[in-house]
């Protein structure tokens, strides 16, 4: 079978090739860790786990590195203005970020280095860069400044992103300055006085801490290698940070056009219901709130139901949709617990719209049809195939990982009724029932309700859901 995918870089859909046979080696930019992430860096996460699903079911050997960005200035900002520490800021929101990404069933990365522990190797590069004439040291106001040098790539700059000089130019007057020989040039090293407080190592520039282009490019190469497969991210990183990578990381060597990543894959942008997340409109969501109100499940559908490249409105009725979908999911296989699912490759057909592109939403109404024959199998060998083949493509998806009772049960919202407590009320109404006495029942089966929770009666008992 053959795997498709949209290359930024050449601007297509193209068959991948693995550079080396049988085996894919991937790079995914990962968290900036000074604040809890929202659900537009959760999308990424969520695309590339897919993906990376997909791959290790169809090559042998699949690293995936994701980093973690814990030097920068907007963790150095966040630190400034709450008074916490620079490593409890940055401990801390890693740590929630790990348990946020379990939430909505993402893997965890083979390799997730984190950009402090690897100052060594950026030092390294920036070193090699000076050496080869593709970097220089500010002098005067910009000493302890080290800047790539743009026109030292010639064309190559700018062919991920396809912008011209002059957009290329405005791009990076973000971090103008004076000193700039060039100024589309951009910062690979910079000072970091003692006295202003801020993290710095020691380096032939002075005292100092990296731009933040430079740890993709050494941390990708230490991991996988000067030439790898797949370079992923969002959409918003394409200028600066990739092409950035880019220059710095076959300017020294990889192979002016063999080198670094042979394919780039970027998701789109996430909007929130219908407008760009922000505080200040109230739609700003965090992954962290998202999981008060929903199973983590649930958001990892909305995120998918939409195609990786394509703009994403996320709504909360869309997720509210994306819960009834799985409830219904899951309200069939609750049907079929004693139904044994065979283990088993997932289908072909579950596999087809992830290899045209990682197509999400394809492979989501598979498993509805999946899903119908699932609800129309009337008997043990029917079931069986039904089920196996639900569960094999759902997996494939990170879907349906769940035991059927435990996502009706879910969890008790605050002062709510636990598990054991409302098994514990519908036994007592199991007994008020077989004594006759039916007000007590009903006056049980209201309780529940009032508490959120639904009973179902059928032939093999009662089975309870919450709202
Ligand atoms: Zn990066």
């Amino acid at each position: 079978m053959t795997l498709m995918i949209h290359d930024t870089l050449r601007g297509k859909k193209v068959k991948f090739r693995p550079r080396k046979k049988g085996e894919v080696r991937i790079y995914v930019c990962g968290p900036t860790v000074y604040d809890l992430a929202h659900i537009g860096n959760a999308r990424p996460v969520v695309v590339f786990d897919v993906f990376t699903r997909l791959l290790r079911r169809l090559y042998p050997k699949v690293t995936y590195v994701r980093n973690i960005t814990d030097v920068d200035d907007k963790i150095n900002a966040a630190a400034k203005e709450t008074g916490e520490s620079i490593q409890a800021i940055t401990e801390r929101t890693t740590k929630i970020f790990h348990d946020d990404m379990a939430a909505l069933g993402n893997l965890p990365p083979d390799e997730e280095p984190k950009a402090t522990e690897h100052i060594d190797g950026m030092k390294d590069l920036v070193a090699k860069l000076i050496e080869s004439g593709h970097a220089y040291e500010g002098t005067g106001e910009a000493e302890g400044h080290v800047l790539f040098s743009v026109p030292s790539m010639g064309d190559d700059y700018g062919k991920l992103s396809k912008l011209k000089r002059d957009e290329l130019v405005a791009g990076a007057r973000v971090e103008a300055a004076p000193y700039k020989q060039d100024p589309a040039d951009f910062i690979l090293w910079k000072p970091s006085p003692i006295e202003d407080d801020l993290p710095g190592w020691d380096s032939p520039w002075g005292r100092g801490r990296p731009g933040w282009h430079l740890e993709c490019s050494v941390m990708s190469e230490k991991f996988l290698g000067p030439e790898f497969d797949i370079h992923g991210g969002g959409q918003d990183l394409i200028f600066p940070h990739h092409e950035n990578e880019i220059a710095q990381s076959t300017c020294t060597g990889g192979g002016k056009d063999g080198g670094f990543a042979k394919y780039w894959m970027h998701n789109g942008y996430l909007m929130a219901e219908g407008e760009k997340m922000s505080k200040s409109l109230g739609n700003f969501y965090t992954v962290h709130e998202l999981l008060d109100e929903f199973p983590g499940e649930a958001i990892r559908l909305a995120l998918l139901k939409t195609h990786y490249r394509q703009p994403l409105d996320f709504t909360k009725d869309g997720l509210a949709e994306a819960k009834r979908e799985l409830d219904g999911f899951y309200g069939a296989l609750r049907k079929v617990t004693d139904v044994r699912a065979l283990p088993s490759e997932p289908s072909p057909a579950s596999k087809v719209g992830l290899l045209d592109d990682l197509n999400t939403p394809l492979a989501i109404s598979h498993l509805h049809r999946c899903l119908k024959l699932l609800n129309e199998a009337n008997d043990e060998g029917s079931k069986v195939a039904a089920k196996t083949n639900l569960l094999s493509s759902a997996e494939l998806l990170g879907l349906l990982g769940q035991d059927p009772e435990a996502w009706f049960k879910g969890e008790a919202s605050e002062g709510g009724l636990d598990a054991a407590a409302i098994d514990a009320l519908i036994a007592e109404r199991g007994r008020a029932r077989e004594n006759k006495d039916f007000k007590r029942g009903d006056e049980i089966r209201d309780e529940l309700e009032k508490n959120g929770v639904l009973l179902e009666d059928g032939a093999q008992g009662t089975t309870w859901k919450r709202k």
